[in-house]
């Protein structure tokens, strides 16, 4: 397929340098991780000083400066890696967490951080989910308190990614209780450690295995002052603010997924003979698979839309939240086909497809479900 149309050569030479990252560095070791359910910190470190976990960041604190589409391109590249896990692992580091530290931060916060998570020595992990309060954000019940020079935390978050081996938790609690809803909510900056933080049950996933997923627990969890991330009481708009690159990327994970399944998918059915044919020369087949290759780069360039609007500072709420529903349901279709395909093979855990069908099931319902994501275009129509 053609590359989208704002994709510069400085981007196209970053997303090579990806693709060979991910070949050599990503897919030979990828199942290890996943029987181990963590990605280890040298491949993080790695990525750390190849730039690959910065792009997004300001120069002076060590990262690129690039925009949108860098990130885009970054998740494209290690969605194609077929490890989801994986792609969570990075992506909520530098696109989902990580950002709210660049965007919030004041000169200190950010001089104290951020170079070290450019370099991948700290890794960021956001916890706004709670046992309560999925979707509906403003229904968090985490309580902080100021007190003296500290606010105390008390509450607990669920479903938290990179919640064992994070470094630095970005979390969302309520300030205000006598305002209800959104308003009330701000978010502290919480590094691994601290007194009365600790990480609960590591969560057993369907999918995502080499991602590790906490529940994280706040008992009179003191945290100074200086942690407060922006302002006191304004951490709903900065998470609402936030959600628009989560999901971009989310969406760029699932296009990559979706394109190498059929990529996969189509040297399979090339190669398989049924009935004195190959399965490609079933006509059915054939068609459907380019029925989802269209869908997959429609769904593509919508991302690459997206991202060019965000870089050029437009609003893409409705764009962003059609892109994120759209690409979930087409990841899903597609590797629900692929599998159909890949016939028995497509069942076993030594396929690749198996593995990734696991792994697309959660990106209609993470970052934004997609009956949450087309209220927001709903209600924009
Ligand atoms: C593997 C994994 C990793 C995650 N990582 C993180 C993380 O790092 N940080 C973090 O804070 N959270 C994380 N989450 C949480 C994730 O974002 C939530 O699971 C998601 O927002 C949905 O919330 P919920 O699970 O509470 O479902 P609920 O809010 O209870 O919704 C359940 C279902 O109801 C439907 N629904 C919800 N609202 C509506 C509506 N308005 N109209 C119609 N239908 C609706 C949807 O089908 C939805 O799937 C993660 C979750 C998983 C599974």
């Amino acid at each position: 397929m053609h590359d989208p149309i704002h994709l510069t050569e400085d981007l196209r030479l970053i997303r090579d340098q990806l693709r060979r990252f991910v070949a050599e560095a990503v897919v030979p070791h990828g199942e290890a991780w996943e029987a181990n359910g963590m990605v280890p910190r040298e491949v993080l470190r790695e990525m750390g000083a190849l730039g690959f976990l910065s792009m997004r960041h300001p120069e002076e604190h060590g990262g690129s400066g690039l925009g949108a589409m860098a990130s885009l391109i970054l998740a494209e590249e290690l969605g194609r890696s077929t490890f989801g896990g994986f792609s969570a692992t990075v992506l909520v580091h530098t696109d989902m967490a990580s950002p709210h530290l660049v965007r919030y931060g004041n000169p200190a916060q950010k001089a104290k951080y951020l170079p070290a998570i450019c370099r991948g020595e700290i890794i960021t992990a956001v916890a706004v989910t709670e046992p309560g309060a999925g979707s509906d954000v403003a229904g968090l019940a985490t309580r902080a308190v100021r007190d003296g020079e500290d606010y105390v935390l008390n509450g607990t978050k669920i479903f938290i990614t990179n919640g064992v081996h994070g470094d630095l938790f970005f979390v969302a609690a309520r300030t205000d209780p006598n305002v209800k809803g959104s308003r009330g909510i701000s978010i502290f900056m919480v590094e691994k450690g601290a007194p009365g933080f600790s990480v609960g049950r590591r969560l057993d996933k369907h999918g995502w295995r080499c991602s590790d997923t906490a529940e994280l627990v706040f008992t009179d969890c003191r945290v100074a002052r200086a942690n407060l991330l922006g302002d006191e009481n304004r951490g709903f708009y900065a998470i609402m603010d936030n959600f628009q690159n989560e999901r971009l990327v989310l969406s760029g994970m699932a296009v990559g997924e979706a394109g190498k399944a059929l990529e996969i998918t189509l040297s399979y059915l090339k190669e398989r003979q049924a009935f004195g044919a190959t399965l490609w020369d079933k006509q059915g087949i054939r068609q459907r698979l380019a029925m989802l290759s269209a869908q997959v780069e429609a769904t593509r360039q919508l991302a690459y839309h997206v991202a060019w609007l965000d870089s050029e500072g437009q609003d893409c709420v409705a764009e962003v939240s059609m892109l994120k529903a759209m690409s979930a349901e087409v990841a899903n279709r597609v590797l629900y086909d692929c599998v159909q395909f890949h016939g028995g093979m497509g069942y076993m855990r030594e396929s690749t497809i198996e593995r990734m069908s696991r792994d697309a099931r959660i990106l209609p319902i993470g970052g934004g479900a997609t009956e949450v994501m087309l209220e927001e275009v709903a209600k924009r129509l």
